[in-house]
């Protein structure tokens, strides 16, 4: 007997009826949207929303969407930072959205911008842009389109109201100080859900789409436990996300055995093939180059006798690699600049050695606290072919 009755209930495109605990976001958002959304034109509403992965950004934004798509002028462009990154890629989507023919290539930007301003104009368009996981975005181009609202005398109107999401604040200071300026203080902040809030949202999610009687509540609260926040500062901890692919693991493992019922051993093996501090999604955006030398990262510490691998170790692992794959190594102050994003990005963390540490002269040190690396290895593995194929 089936025990997942609903697969769409654990798609990540799913947006449930409610969302507990975003009420105070969605209340904000309607705030700033809900007038230009039903009667667009007369002012450029902007906003931003910060939160670590999992926290609910995207959902909230396209709930909100949904209760006004049915009276409203304005079209929804979506635009997701890790698939759309460069400039034509983004002008292209925008049109496809709206449902206007435009050349693929061979204009300048400044041509691309001027021609989707005049069919904005001509054709008497709103459109409510969304740029989800904008640090993906050059700031520049990001730029570009948070300026675009402004053409108020060329638009006829103010045809714009803008949304742009992001992990951390990093994403608004990376901006010239101008545009900056645009966007505001309009900032509407997700923190990671605790093991409470965790808990009431896989409840809503097991109801929708599991069979009844195949889950109790110790079962969602075992995995509230273990990916809830503890506080709101908990920097890896309360990702929706991972909670309800663990829910959906479990629940599949239950019912290949099967059993009717979920048990806390499913939900131990569930646990074991996912990433926890780390999203999949961070991983995937990373360049091809930084997915190998993470790779490598990852191999060194599995056959280091310490917990740490320096950074000498990292790069020769990495040459290896390289190599099995057919791919040029990138130079040592390349490797540097990548090393440092892992770190900013929270997958790796590093220190200088100190003294009597077993390592000759000053070096970087290189950790990874959070992770089971045979996991981490084998979602690199998979990712990596992915990208190669
Ligand atoms: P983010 O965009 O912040 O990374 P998402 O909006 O994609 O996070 O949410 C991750 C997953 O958790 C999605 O499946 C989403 O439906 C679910 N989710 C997040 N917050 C809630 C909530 N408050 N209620 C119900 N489901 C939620
Ligand atoms: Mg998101």
């Amino acid at each position: 007997m089936a025990i997942v009755v609903d697969e769409a209930v654990f798609s990540p495109s799913y947006v449930p009826d409610k969302l507990p605990h975003r009420d105070e976001q969605l209340r904000q958002l309607h705030l700033l949207l809900s007038g230009w959304l039903q009667s667009p034109g007369q002012h450029y509403p902007r906003v931003t929303l910060i939160g670590r992965p999992g926290t609910g950004k995207t959902v909230t934004i396209r709930k909100l969407w949904e209760m006004y798509r049915e009276r409203s002028k304005a079209k929804f462009i979506y635009i997701n930072g890790f698939i759309f990154r460069n400039f034509t890629a983004i002008i292209n989507e925008i049109a496809r959205s709206l449902g206007i023919p435009f050349p693929r290539r061979g204009l300048s930007r400044d041509e691309f911008l001027a021609l989707l301003i005049e069919h904005l104009r001509e054709r008497d368009l709103y459109a409510f842009m969304v740029f989800d996981d904008a640090f993906n975005i050059s700031p520049d181009i990001l730029s570009t389109f948070i300026r675009l609202g402004q053409e108020v005398d060329k638009l006829g109107a103010f045809r714009v109201a803008l949304a742009v999401v992001g992990h951390s604040d990093t994403l608004l200071n990376n901006l010239d100080p101008s545009t900056r300026g645009i966007m505001g203080k309009y900032v509407i902040r997700f923190n990671p859900y605790t093991k409470d809030q965790i808990f009431d949202i896989l409840l809503d999610r097991a109801k929708m789409g599991l069979a009844e009687g195949s889950y109790s509540e110790e079962i969602l609260q075992m995995i509230s436990d273990i990916t809830g926040a503890q506080s709101p500062l908990d920097a890896h901890k309360g990702d929706a996300r991972l909670a309800i692919d663990i829910l959906y693991r479990s629940a599949y493992i239950a019912q290949q055995s099967g059993r009717r019922q979920i048990m806390p051993e499913d939900v131990r093996k569930a646990s074991k093939e996912v990433l926890f501090g780390v999203s999949e999604e961070v991983l995937v955006g990373l360049p091809l180059h930084e997915k190998l030398l993470l790779l490598a990262i990852v191999r060194t510490l599995k056959t280091s006798h310490t917990p740490y691998a320096t950074f000498g170790e990292a790069e020769e692992t990495y040459k290896m690699i390289c190599e099995e794959h057919g791919e040029k190594p990138r130079v040592h102050s390349q490797l540097w600049t990548y090393l440092n994003d892992l770190k900013e990005k929270g997958i790796i963390e590093t220190r200088q050695n100190r003294k009597g540490e077993g390592v000759r002269g000053r070096t970087t040190l290189i950790s990874i606290g959070t992770e089971p690396l045979d996991t981490l290895e084998s979602v690199l593995i998979r990712i990596i072919r992915e990208e190669l194929k």
